[in-house]
């Protein structure tokens, strides 16, 4: 099974709990951030940023731990 990676926009951004990517930065709901559920629980959303989708940075699900790019 391939990994599918959605691109796409925010379109209900949460003021009170904003979207945070594995960096914890808040996702700025003007860039093409991805979201998708964790490939191995696929219980945790995990976001991702513009800018660690460019730098291949890792992330991690706070659920059940996997780790992956
Ligand atoms: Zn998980
Ligand atoms: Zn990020």
């Amino acid at each position: 099974m391939s990994k599918a990676e959605v691109v796409r926009k925010i379109d209900v951004y949460d003021n009170v709990k904003p979207p945070t990517c594995s960096s914890g930065k808040v996702i700025n709901p003007a860039e093409k951030a991805v979201s998708f559920f964790c490939p191995n629980c696929g219980v945790f959303l995990i976001w991702r940023c513009e800018k660690d989708r460019i730098q291949g940075a890792t992330y991690r699900c706070p659920n059940c731990g996997f780790e992956g790019p």
